[in-house]
């Protein structure tokens, strides 16, 4: 099945404890994209770029298959700018430097040949933009959306009208506390779910994540990576798994969410190996597999008697 992905293309300045780069290959809809591209070989990405994307930029997402005729190239002005600082606690960054640049006027214009794409990414943009993106699109079978504290905080009411509208929505804990006003996770959970979204992934980071659907809560814990350099993207690329791996079997039951919890778990681990999208350029199919096994290897819980 195809998979639409709208959202950020980026240049992105990073500092981490392990290193710094200038500028590099970055964005939400080209991690979701990456990611998404070992599943299903019909990606297909809608964002803009400006005068200074590089060749090299664009032939890497082609290398992945990533279909870029929804990709507006706008030679008034820069491509998206983002620079961000971690700390040694990797959890938290600061943001130094976002300049919006041509992603300011961004208007998704979803290529006629995209329109009836069944699986839809919608990343980290302006609600009232993702719902524009659901209006073009005809029948799609499942849309998971992404937001961000900007959003909740500056444009609450248009998150709630998009948040009517998809199937799944991935946030972060602290995201989810603040859009549902309640400290508890599990009451959180239920009443983002009320919003309209049927299904609810919190990512904890380093800690893992949560799923939380009609059958209740799967929780799956992050991989044990011994070298983390750079979590820039992880998010993101955790949706991209997750939804490739759906859009690769279509079939939304309860049990196949959990897997692609699992594999949105595994791509994340990788992204995170190597600064910016370096890691994602060429996994093979067995580092994915390998890891899924190991994923379920460290989070099985022996049996015992029953007996106290
Ligand atoms: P993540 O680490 O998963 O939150 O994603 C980081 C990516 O989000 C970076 O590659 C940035 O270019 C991109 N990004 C940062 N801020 C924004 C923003 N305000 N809108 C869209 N994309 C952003």
């Amino acid at each position: 099945m195809s998979v639409l992905v709208v959202g950020s293309v980026a240049y992105d300045g990073i500092e981490t404890p392990f290193g710094k780069v200038d500028r590099t290959l970055g964005g939400s809809a080209t991690y979701i994209s990456l990611a998404a591209s070992y599943f299903v070989n019909n990606v297909r990405l809608v964002g803009v770029v400006g005068n200074d994307f590089n060749e090299q930029d664009m032939d890497l997402l082609k290398s992945r298959n990533v279909d870029l005729e929804g990709l507006q190239v706008d030679e008034s002005g820069k491509t998206f700018f983002w620079q961000g600082r971690y700390h040694y606690d990797l959890n938290s960054r600061d943001t130094l430097d976002t300049q919006l640049n041509v992603f300011e006027k961004f208007d998704p214009v979803i290529p006629e040949g995209y329109q009836g794409s069944k699986y839809i990414s919608l990343g980290n943009i302006e609600p009232s933009l993702q719902r524009k993106v659901l209006d073009q699109v005809k029948d799609p079978r499942y849309v998971v959306l992404d937001t961000m504290n900007f959003w909740i905080e500056g444009a609450e009411e248009e998150l709630k009208k998009t948040l009517s509208r998809v199937n799944m929505l991935i946030i972060n804990d602290s995201e989810a506390r603040e859009l549902a006003e309640e400290p508890n996770l599990i009451k959180a959970a239920q009443l983002i779910r009320d919003m309209g979204p049927s299904s609810l992934i919190i990512k904890k980071g380093e800690h893992g994540a949560l799923l939380f659907t009609e059958s209740g809560v799967f929780s799956v814990p992050a991989y044990p990576v011994v070298d983390i350099f750079d979590p820039t993207g992880a998010g993101d690329t955790f949706m991209g798994g997750f939804l490739g791996w759906l859009a690769d079997t279509n079939d939304l039951s309860d049990t196949n969410l959990r897997r692609g919890v699992v594999f949105g778990s595994v791509m994340a681990s990788y992204c995170v190996e190597e600064f910016g999208t370096s890691r994602l350029k060429n996994l093979s199919r067995q580092d994915i597999t390998m890891r899924y096994s190991e994923f379920k290897r460290i989070s099985e819980i022996p049996t015992y008697n029953g007996e106290l």
